[in-house]
């Protein structure tokens, strides 16, 4: 479909290079690990490798689900290495990071959905690193039982992060296989379950959504109580992907922060090249300092 709107001038991307980004980038092959950051073609790789910041992919390259606007391949996945988690770790220690996010595939085959993978990264990384703080982006578990998600908040990230990614009435189109309650309902149980965890959540605009359903999934998050939100300009990863409904303008997105702030959200990034994992640990340090 080639009927998308063009891209405007504030989509503009540095190249990545540089010595920072080169570091980053042989810390990760050099622990054979995979990023979000490579796997989504995410623009602001440039940026966030030169500071060393990169967001680790666990449980393998494959994913269960097949959603529309993901690059990310679907299939049959890998069976989960039991090393991962210590390469993980040592690569955390060696980019000497302050704030670190790790995210994974989603492991509809797997009976705990990959929650004890996740717990065991979290605990090797914390070892390890006992001052980096640590951000999960999990999948939603949705074919597990409801406890598996204890064995992952119970290893205690500081940071629960699951998006939601768009409104309910574009999931049969954007995240088929997903359930907007569910996810809606794992964020508050998070929270019930460890109140000293902060959770965040965000969405990708530019889909086809309109202004009344992105207020209303802020208000659905803050009942769910979810503390930190992030809304990004959707970019098509290739021709084969959801296409572009429209660019939301950086006016609207600026409108989109206010009216998030006012809500009670303690966080937001809401700008065309805000993703979930950028700058992420800047702002969570600025938090803690106030
Ligand atoms: Fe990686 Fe997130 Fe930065 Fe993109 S915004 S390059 S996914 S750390
Ligand atoms: Fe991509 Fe995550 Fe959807 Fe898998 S579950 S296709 S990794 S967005």
């Amino acid at each position: 479909d080639n009927a998308q709107p063009k891209k405007p001038s504030w989509i503009r991307v540095k190249a990545p290079g540089g010595e920072g980004y080169n570091t980053t980038r042989r810390i990760m092959r050099e622990h054979n690990l995979t990023t979000v950051c490579e796997e989504a073609g995410c623009p602001n790789a440039g940026e966030c490798w030169s500071q060393g910041h990169a967001t680790m992919m666990i449980m393998g390259e494959i994913c269960t689900r097949g959603c529309t606007f993901c690059n990310v391949a679907t299939g049959k996945p890998d069976t989960l290495d039991v090393f991962e988690p210590g390469r993980v770790a040592d690569a955390v220690q060696k980019l000497g990071l302050n704030h670190v996010v790790i995210t994974s595939v989603d492991r509809d085959d797997l009976k705990d959905g990959g929650a004890e993978h996740f717990a065991q990264t979290i605990r090797a990384v914390r070892h390890r690193s006992p001052g980096t703080t640590i951000e999960i982006l999990t999948p939603d578990f949705l074919k597990c039982d409801d406890d598996v998600l204890d064995i992952v908040v119970d290893a205690r990230p500081d940071v629960f992060n699951h998006n939601l990614e768009t409104v309910p009435g574009l999931y049969p189109t954007v995240r088929p296989g997903a359930r907007y309650f569910h996810s809606l309902r794992l964020l508050q149980r998070v929270k019930e379950r460890d109140p000293s965890i902060f959770t965040k959540s965000g969405i990708m605009v530019g889909l086809g959504e309109d202004k009344q359903g992105v207020t209303q999934v802020m208000d659905d998050m803050r009942a769910a109580d979810v503390d930190f939100l992030t809304i990004g300009q959707y970019l098509q990863p290739t021709p084969k992907h959801h296409v572009v409904d429209r660019f939301v303008t950086p006016d609207e997105f600026e409108a989109y922060e206010k009216a998030a702030y006012g809500k009670g959200f303690l966080m937001v990034s809401a700008t065309p090249l805000t993703r979930s994992s950028y700058h992420a640990g800047d702002d969570f340090e600025r938090l803690r300092a106030a």
